[in-house]
This record gives C-alpha cells, structure tokens and sequence, in this order.
C-alpha cells in the first residue's frame, strides 16, 4: 500500500503519454508550445510499462492514460493490453477529446479499456470552434457514439466558462442524461498557459444554473472521488469538480507520470522527480524508491483554494494530463 506524506493512501496513477494536442482549448493550449518535447524523449510504451508494473506492486489499481491528447500516440491499443494483460482487474480508463475515436473506441475495447472520459464544453458548433480553435464538434459528438457503441463506460468533463457556455449547461446536463452517461463539470483551474481572459464558474454558480431548471439533492464526495456528486429527482447523477474548495485534497489518491518519465506528485506544483534512469536500465528497485520519495513529499493542498491570492498555477494541464 502507499501511503503519502499526509497519510492518504494513493492508489491512482494519471500516465499522460504525450504532450501533444489537435486542439488548441483556451483553457489548456491556447497556443502551440514554442517546441515540442523532442520524439527521443518520450519514454516508449515499454519503458512506462516497467514502471506501470512497479507502481501495481505497490499498491496502485487504478490506471488513467490521458495527455496532451493520448489518442494522437500510435498503438495506444499496445500499450492498453500490455496493462490488461498484466493485471485484468486494474481499472483502466482513457481521457480523451474523442476527436479521434470513432475509428479506435472498437480497438481500445478489445485491448482492455474498460471506462472512458471525454471532454464536451459545448454543443454548438460555433462555440466549440471558438474553445478549440477548431472545427471539431461533429467528430467528438461521433465519437462519443462510437463509445457507447461498444460499450465502454462514458462520463462527461465540461469546463464552465463565463460569456462562453455558462448558457448552454443544462443542454449539457440534458444531452449526457440522455445517454446515461454521467457529465462533471470541473471548475476551471487557473494556470498560466491558458488564456488569461477567462473566467471560470464557481460551483456554487453551476448549482444555481441547474437549479433553475431541475431539483436536486447533493450526495456530497464518495470515496476519494475528486467530483461532489448531486441527484436529480428521477435518479441521474452529476457531478462538480471544484478544486477551489478548501478540503478538496483531503481525500487525494494520486499520482502522475508524464511521457518524458517525470513523477509528479500534485497537478498544481512544479515538483516532480524523474523515473527515466531507472526504467531506461530496468532497475526496478530504484524507480521503486523514486515512486516513495515523491510520495512522501506529496504536497498537502493546491493553491487554487487560495481564493485571497487568485493563485495561478505554472504547471501546463497538457503536459501533466489534467
Ligand atoms: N485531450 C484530452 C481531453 O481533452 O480530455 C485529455 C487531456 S485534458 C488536459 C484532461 C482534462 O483536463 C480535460 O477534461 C480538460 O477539460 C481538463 N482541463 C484542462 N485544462 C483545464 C483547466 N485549466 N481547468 C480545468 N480543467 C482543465
């Protein structure tokens, strides 16, 4: 079991396998990074493997592959069954635009992807270019099809954003209701890669927009979910993000892994240690203690609830996985 600094046990590891993205979301990427990580510095699928296996032995049973945007990485499948085949009962998830699967959902399925997430800030077309910077609605709506098709577990994320798609969030609410699929708003976290103009929705905010249209109670956080989850009157469940709040970390159960081997123990700092050495010579033992010592130095809180301060974070979503 592993056991951070604060006492929490973590056993959820985010593996961001690129930093690249094909969109340009204002809240993440509004622009193209000055240079990309070169291509030889990105750890291959069997290098994260090797630690991936180090983490499993340690007590982690709870895999997300994110990025940049982790469906632009070939043979992400590979990668997939090499987790799946190793331990069938880690729950292995995706986060994703969905721009790019309607062609791999099917593929992903079969390799062992049990759950996926894909972002959704709007359903106009018009809106949606404007958050991207693309045109890019028709296919993250096919793909969300596609997904459901096959059958792996879908929610939802959307960023509320003021003068953006602060109108349209019971349309979203509706829309993934439909599907059965859970939508969680996540509160927009401040950093400074993202466009400085926006403005985020509190959660309090987001309540009262869904207020006016549907009753709810709240159920509050379950387990070590990051999300405070309501219910609507027919049985629904959504979900708020809100990293703002002072005792959202609290419950934090985990940890980081980007595509260049860096461990990183909060989504907000800069810390972070890299496991790179260790899995380039397959010294397990040693990726081992690096995976501890970043563990016991886990911070106890983000910034982001230092509301006097309006803190803005430095590290980019792209880069650590979001
Ligand atoms: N490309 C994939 C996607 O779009 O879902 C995965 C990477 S993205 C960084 C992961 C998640 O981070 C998405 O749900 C996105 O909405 C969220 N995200 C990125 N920047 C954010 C920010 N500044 N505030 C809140 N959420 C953010």
């Amino acid at each position: 079991m592993l056991i951070d600094g604060h006492g929490r046990e973590v056993n959820y590891l985010r593996i961001s396998v690129t930093q690249r993205c094909n969109f340009r979301c204002q809240y993440c990427m509004p622009e193209k990074p000055f240079s990309w990580q070169p291509k030889e510095n990105l750890l291959s699928f069997e290098e994260l493997f090797l630690f991936v296996k180090v983490a499993i032995d340690e007590g982690v049973n709870k895999i997300r592959i994110t990025g940049g945007e982790p469906l632009l990485r070939k043979d992400l499948d590979t990668f997939i069954s090499l987790i799946h085949n190793h331990k069938a009962d880690i729950d292995l998830a995706l986060t994703t635009n969905a721009y790019l699967l309607r062609k791999t959902a099917q593929k992903l399925k079969d390799a062992g992807l049990k759950r996926v997430n894909i972002s959704l800030d709007t359903l106009k077309p018009h809106k949606a270019r404007l958050i991207a910077q693309k045109d890019i609605l028709g296919e993250v709506l096919k793909g969300i099809d596609e997904a459901l098709k096959v059958g792996l577990k879908v929610k939802l994320n959307c960023v509320p954003m003021r003068g953006i798609n602060d109108k349209e969030l019971v349309e979203i609410l509706e829309y993934c209701k439909q599907r059965d699929s859970q939508i969680r708003f996540i509160e927009y976290m401040e950093n400074s890669h993202a466009n400085n103009k926006l403005k985020g929705l509190h959660c309090e905010e987001i309540e009262n927009i869904i207020k006016q249209k549907y009753n709810f109670k709240k159920l509050g956080r379950i387990g070590s979910s990051p999300s405070e989850l309501y219910e609507l009157e027919d049985g629904y469940r959504f979900g708020i993000i809100n990293p703002h709040k002072h005792d959202f970390c609290e419950t934090c159960n985990r940890i980081r892994l980007n595509a260049e081997g860096l461990l990183i123990p909060c989504l907000y700092f800069d810390e972070a240690l890299s496991i790179k050495d260790c899995v380039k010579k397959g010294d397990i033992a040693g990726a081992a203690e690096v995976l501890r010592t970043v563990l016991r130095n886990k911070p106890e809180k983000n910034r982001w609830s230092v509301e006097e301060d309006n803190e803005t974070s430095a590290r980019a979503f792209y880069e650590t996985g979001g």
